[in-house]
């Protein structure tokens, strides 16, 4: 199975699947190389656009991706759990958990830092989004409402201001209570949060140990603990943001290419930041679901 999106059809106990959606192999970016095209980064052309006027030498391709995404997967333009319904549903306000899956300890200066480096990864997506097409946020409020660890002796420094989870998957691993988050609740009934309504997650960022490449779907997102922490200073931690893109519904690009070339982050290895036809596809999907929203 590839999209995370699926998965909400399960059982909430399926979330934890010991073989996350889009795992390596399937999110290949060990062995990948890049394209050799040139990554275009989103400009202030595109970033003023508040309807479709994508580049010209753009349009073929994103239309080859929405026809692709129409027949492929009818279904899921009526999943009603993506990264665009969860900002709306919190009204741009998207709270974390993260899952520390890793042996190492982690300080309390490591801790901030993720809070940051998320925040302004998530917000790359968001940019990408403000203004097109009534979209009503500029920016969304990230915030690490609690940490899953499998014993609290991983988090040094002081724990008294964080939510601090030992609740176990069914995989064994680390997870924030499911009362507490929006993939079990999606209907927003947080009353089983014992940290209250205001420290549900609406997202995990799953941090595991020797994990290669990454998984991402309505969940969140899955990355080794290591390549995020050896990257926590990088502009883009681009696995990390393609796994977001597939909270933003994107496809992944393993069977096909678009013709208007593969030099884009949900091609992976295809460019190490978010691009213009990255920023484009998220907006056709805004602009086709936005209606949801009486917008
Ligand atoms: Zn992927």
């Amino acid at each position: 199975m590839k999209y995370a999106f699926a998965l909400s059809a399960l059982a909430a106990s399926a979330y934890p699947a010991a073989v996350p959606i889009d795992a390596s192999p399937i999110c290949k970016f060990n062995t990948r190389a890049l394209t050799g095209d040139i990554a275009t980064p989103i400009s202030k052309r595109d970033l003023n656009q508040t309807t479709w006027n994508p580049p010209s030498n753009l349009i073929a391709g994103l239309k080859e991706v929405w026809d692709h995404t129409v027949s492929t997967r009818p279904n899921d333009l009526n999943f009603k759990n993506y990264g665009y319904d969860q900002v709306m549903a919190g009204k741009g306000k998207i709270g974390y958990c993260v899952r520390w899956e890793s042996s190492q300890k982690l300080t309390a200066a490591q801790r901030a830092k993720t809070q940051a480096k998320l925040s302004e990864q998530y917000n790359k997506w968001i940019a990408a989004l403000a203004g097109f097409e009534k979209f009503p946020y500029k920016t969304v409020e990230v915030k690490v409402v609690g940490w899953a660890v499998k014993n609290k002796g991983l988090l040094e420094g002081d724990v008294s201001g964080i939510n601090v989870y030992t609740d176990l998957d069914s995989g064994g691993a680390p997870q924030c209570s499911e009362g507490c988050g929006r993939f079990f609740h999606q209907d927003g009934d947080y009353s089983k949060c014992a940290a209250g309504a205001a420290a549900h997650y609406d997202n995990s960022l799953w941090l595991t140990e020797g994990f290669g490449g990454g998984a991402g779907g309505d969940w969140g997102q899955r990355i080794g603990s290591e390549y995020f922490m050896q990257n926590i200073d990088a502009a883009n931690i681009h696995i990390l943001l393609h796994e977001m893109g597939h909270t933003f519904a994107l496809d992944d690009f393993y069977d096909w290419t678009p013709s208007t070339g593969g030099a884009f982050i949900m091609n992976a290895g295809g460019a190490m930041q978010i691009t213009e036809f990255d920023a484009w596809m998220a907006r056709d999907w805004w602009r086709n679901i936005k209606s949801r929203y009486g917008l």
